[in-house]
């Protein structure tokens, strides 16, 4: 049975040009219940009374302790598409406004019993968000079991690399997390914020074969846009990795 509940806005700000960095929290006084990689649907009505919902990936932070699964706000980032019935009620949603929700649901997260050497975490757009949520546990992992991260992240254009600094700062308080931006239509200008000797042109797919996915060493995660998740997992498996060391979180729309 969904657990449903209701979600206040209390903060927007505009990560890249159409994307949103929302903050709710819920209105029933309850906490904020989700493991890093999980996602909330989102529940709303069409113009014509037709009850329909929409996924969203929890993005939000929680810094503190082992009950890391509880939180204040439910943070999630939104790309705005023309013509979106979401985007609609996401644009028009006034601080202070409510929507329903349920969740939280999925199993794109770290698993306790993994003992690889190496996450590879690859996304573009709005799927970066899992990982954001999912950078304390790694800080721990990083600690505890001596692993490293390369955290590949496709994007058109430097104004459109969600968290890009927050990234870049966890990399370098982290040197076991590489953080490596792809930019498939625009490189930073030298010396701009997002200048980095880690970053690449290209797709993320065909920067793959630099980091030599190992079946011994990796697990590889992949979420966003369904093509780069299909184009990844194909190379991957070619680099010998077993499909359940591929995990996958598709971005397909729930229309
Ligand atoms: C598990 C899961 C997690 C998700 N997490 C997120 C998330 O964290 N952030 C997020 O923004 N989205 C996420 N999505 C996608 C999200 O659920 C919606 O599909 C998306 O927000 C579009 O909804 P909409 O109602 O605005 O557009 P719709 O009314 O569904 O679509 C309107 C039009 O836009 C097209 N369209 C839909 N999505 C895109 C797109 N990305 N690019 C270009 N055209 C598009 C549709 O084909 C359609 O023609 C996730 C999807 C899944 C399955």
């Amino acid at each position: 049975m969904p657990n449903y509940f209701p979600l206040k806005l209390t903060a927007r700000r505009m990560l890249a040009p159409t994307v949103a960095h929302l903050s709710f929290i819920r209105d029933d006084g309850m906490p904020v219940e989700f493991t890093p990689g999980q996602f909330l649907q989102v529940h709303f009505h069409y113009a014509d009374g037709t009850p329909t919902k929409r996924s969203y990936s929890l993005a939000t932070i929680i810094e503190h302790g082992p009950e890391a699964s509880t939180g204040i706000s439910a943070e999630i980032a939104v790309s705005y598409v023309t013509g979106g019935a979401a985007t609609l009620l996401f644009e028009s949603l006034e601080i202070g406004g409510r929507i329903e929700a349920s969740g939280p649901y999925g199993r794109f997260c770290l698993m306790p019993n993994d003992s690889n050497r190496r996450y590879l975490l690859i996304a573009t757009g709005t799927g970066v968000t899992p990982y954001r949520a999912m950078l304390p546990e790694l800080a721990r992992l990083i600690a505890d079991r001596g692993i490293e991260v390369v955290l590949l992240f496709g994007a058109r254009t430097p104004e459109e690399l969600l968290y890009g600094e927050e990234f870049r700062a966890f990399a370098a308080r982290h040197p076991q997390f590489r953080f490596v931006p792809c930019f498939s239509r625009e490189l930073p200008a030298p010396g701009s914020p997002h200048d980095h000797p880690d970053v690449r042109r290209g797709y993320v797919q065909e920067q793959l074969a630099e980091f030599s996915p190992d079946a011994h060493t990796d697990i590889a995660y992949l979420c966003g846009n369904p093509n780069m998740v299909d184009a990844c997992f194909e190379t991957l498996k070619g680099h010998g990795l077993p499909v359940p060391h591929i995990r996958r979180e598709k971005y397909v729309s729930s229309k």
